[in-house]
Order: structure tokens, then C-alpha cells, then sequence
């Protein structure tokens, strides 16, 4: 049975329960903590994305650390949200990824995912030398309006 909860492991490195293929611990923690958090359901249907899709992913950004009490020890990006609004985002459920694609794998990456039918929400950078699609399976149960697309 999956957990629809976040599941948090704040020493990845020790991590012994991590069963997905073609996503490493290494990319998919916090940039900033190094703390691994990350939600079952979604991981399966990244790990089936990326299967239908049949080119690799490069992981531009996954879990974002958001610290309510302590909230220094956030990602940068999530403790401004957190400063601004008081809600973190979408990243710090584990049900948010920004793959580095662009082009004909963007475009790929996009209507497979579309298909699919669970990806709610939908960010698209394609300018620049930083490109990347963002995918989240969040909805109102989570404080996000969802179905939605935004560009960067
Ligand atoms: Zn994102």
C-alpha cells in the first residue's frame, strides 16, 4: 500500500528503502538540507513517465526542505515562499520535479505526461540555458489550485 504522506529521511545516505530505478538519492534530495523527502505515489508515476517516455531525466530539482519552526533551515526558494506567504511549495510535498529537457524531449516529456492523466500542475521554462519542464500531481487537498500551467 502506498503512503499518500510525505516521507521524510533527513539521513538519505543511510536510506535502505529506496526502490525506484533511474532516479538516484543523490539527485533527488534537498539541494540545500541534503535531506531526502519524497511521496510514493508520485514516485511511481515519475518512474512510469519515465518509462513511456524511454529517454533519461535529468533532475534539475525535487524535494525542497520547508522548516515551519526553524525556518532558516529551509531551501532558500521554499523559505522565501514560506516568508512571503506562509505556505511552502509544491516541491516540499515530494510531488514536484523540474526535469532539464527541452525541445523534442520537452515536447515529449509533456504530452506523455498530459496522457497520463495525474500531473495537475504543469511549469514550463523553455528559454535560455537553464531549461526545464516542472510536473506536480498536487491538488486542492494540498493548498494548490490545480489543474493549472504557468511559464517562467
Ligand atoms: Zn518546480
Amino acid at each position: 500500500m502506498q503512503n499518500e504522506e510525505l516521507i521524510l529521511e533527513e539521513q538519505p545516505v543511510k536510506y535502505l528503502d529506496w526502490n525506484y530505478p533511474y532516479f538516484t538519492v543523490n539527485e533527488m534530495v534537498c539541494q540545500h538540507t541534503g535531506y531526502l523527502g519524497f511521496n510514493e505515489r508520485f514516485m511511481d508515476s515519475l518512474v512510469t513517465l519515465r518509462e513511456k517516455c524511454g529517454f533519461g531525466f535529468p533532475v534539475t530539482s525535487y524535494y525542497r526542505h520547508a522548516d515551519y519552526i526553524n525556518i532558516g533551515n529551509s531551501h532558500p526558494i521554499e523559505r522565501k515562499k514560506l516568508e512571503a506567504t506562509g505556505k511552502a511549495g509544491s516541491h516540499a510535498s515530494g510531488k514536484a520535479i523540474d526535469i532539464g529537457v527541452d525541445r523534442e524531449r520537452a515536447f515529449i516529456l509533456l504530452r506523455t505526461a498530459m496522457d497520463m492523466g495525474i500531473f495537475t500542475g504543469i511549469g514550463v521554462n523553455q528559454k535560455g540555458n537553464s531549461r526545464f519542464i516542472h510536473l506536480d500531481t498536487c491538488n486542492a487537498s494540498d493548498g494548490f489550485t490545480r489543474p493549472t500551467i504557468w511559464s517562467y
